[in-house]
């Protein structure tokens, strides 16, 4: 955790001044001081191993920064005034995002319940960055989670494989959610972790001399083309491979396409060359073969897919792609943040890509970063808001939504005899426009009853629909 191994990571691919990572580094170090996580490391190690990962997903040095800060709010002295006072507004905002993200405690086991909670993490963070450094932050704390006691570890897993795993798919970054799954999985179900991993690491390496031999066959017909290619073998996760086992009732032993191979080119015309080439000197296996360069998935994945049959007949799936697109998929949003910092590889990027039809648009109007995230932003701003009950269930609701509507949310008698709310512990009048994150309590009384004015100012239909209801049935003219 010396500063040189994180500045030199950077270095990787920036030029940029870095001295404000440096003055991040110098202030965590002596906020968290002597502070000490459960495996008994000094806990500065958590927030240098969070920045580092960031790092990895070539990050810029604001979110790299904040990734140093990201624990400070939260677990030291620091108040939100010094913060900003030192790194100021933007670098305070995203600590203060991923400070509200992690107030949020996930308790459900209901499935409709963790994908309100997926919404309202990404509605909480506003900022894209927000959710990347949370990820971050997610993912070392799984690495480092055998510190814990077994009933954490089981929560801390359930929580990543429900919330953070899918986010991280939607989002495209598919190294993270590929580690956080194996993670997961491995304290979730130990003995099927532990089960699966053997078989997958026996069967590698015969898996992988059929894959040396099908690459030599193909180094011999690429070569002699001229194409630009390189050639990576591609290995399935194993939760992946479980969910497939799983969803197929098959044994490991007949999921077919754990391995791989996948072929890096330089243009988009290549990828159908190298196409053409594989499929007139291998036989395709019928109906293997998809196209998303011409249709790229909603998270932008791009890459052609096929599966041939060797000259010993087993059968190997192949991705084709080019630089760009298997930079995208490895690191899915996080690569496309980047495009717009100078980058003249992804400018290229741009050009030669056929995106989603959604994100057209903006990446061509696009003139600068800040408007860049600006329209992250927008794309973030959902319709919908979700607050708590004082237990702890997360109800979503339209927004601008007021206590009134969460009391009839939650049953018609409680808004029908609500008298006055609180918002956060604070009493708030009713209609007090509530926020994601919030927690409301409401205060009823037996011998109350809704008031006309309420329609005037609730969100929801099925709340205006109660209190007319019960103006009507009581005679009330409206
Ligand atoms: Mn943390």
């Amino acid at each position: 955790m010396e500063i040189e191994k994180l500045l030199s990571k950077i270095k990787e691919y920036s030029n940029s001044d870095t001295t404000i990572v440096e003055l991040a580094y110098d202030f965590a170090k002596k906020a968290h001081g002597e502070q000490k996580r459960a495996s008994g490391e000094s806990y500065f190690v958590h927030v240098f191993e969070v920045a580092y990962i960031l790092a990895e997903l070539k990050m810029d040095l604001s979110t790299i920064s904040a990734g140093l800060l990201h624990d400070v709010l939260e677990d030291t002295e620091t108040t939100p005034e010094i913060l900003k006072n030192e790194f100021g507004e933007e670098i305070l905002n995203l600590v203060d995002g991923v400070t509200k993200i992690e107030g949020l405690k996930f308790s459900s086991k209901d499935e409709e319940q963790a994908e309100n909670w997926r919404k309202m993490i990404i509605a909480t963070a506003r900022d894209i960055r927000v959710i990347i450094i949370k990820l971050a932050d997610r993912l070392h704390n799984m690495r480092t989670l055998e510190y814990l006691s077994p009933q954490r570890q089981k929560e801390i897993a359930y929580e990543t494989l429900t919330l953070y795993a899918p986010i991280s798919h939607r989002l495209g970054i598919f190294n993270i959610k590929n580690e956080l799954e194996d993670l997961s999985f491995k304290y979730l179900y130990p003995e099927d972790y532990n089960n699966l991993k053997s078989k997958v690491d026996s069967n590698f390496s015969e898996r992988e001399k059929i894959l040396k031999n099908f690459k030599e066959e193909i180094d011999k017909i690429l070569s002699k083309s001229g194409i630009e290619y390189k050639i990576l073998y591609r290995a399935k996760n194993l939760y992946s491979i479980y969910r497939k086992m799983q969803r197929q009732n098959k044994p490991f032993e007949e999921i077919q396409d754990t391995l791989g191979i996948r072929i890096i080119t330089d243009t988009v015309l290549n990828c159908y060359a190298v196409l053409g080439l594989i499929h007139s000197n291998f036989k395709p296996v019928a109906n293997s073969f998809t196209d998303y360069i011409a249709m790229p998935k909603q998270n932008l994945y791009q890459s052609l897919h096929t599966t041939v049959l060797s000259n010993n007949g087993e059968p190997i799936e192949i991705q084709i792609r080019t630089e760009d697109m298997h930079r995208v998929a490895e690191y899915g949003i996080a690569a496309h943040w980047r495009y717009k910092h100078g980058n003249a590889f992804d400018e290229k990027l741009n050009e030669k890509l056929n995106w989603a039809r959604h994100w057209i648009e903006w990446l061509n109007e696009i003139e600068s970063p800040r408007e860049f995230m600006e329209i992250f932003k927008t794309e973030l701003d959902v319709e919908e808001i979700f607050v708590f009950t004082p237990k702890g269930d997360v109800k979503a609701l339209p927004k601008g939504s007021t206590p009134v509507d969460f009391a009839y949310h939650i049953h018609t008698d409680i808004g029908d005899h609500c008298v006055g709310a609180k918002v956060n512990s604070k009493i708030v009048k009713l209609d007090y426009e509530l926020k994601s994150g919030d927690v409301c309590e409401i205060i009823t009384r037996k011998n109350a009853f809704p008031n006309k004015d309420w329609i005037n100012f609730v969100k929801s239909q099925r709340a205006r629909s109660k209190i007319k209801r019960y103006l009507r049935e009581h005679g009330v003219e409206i």
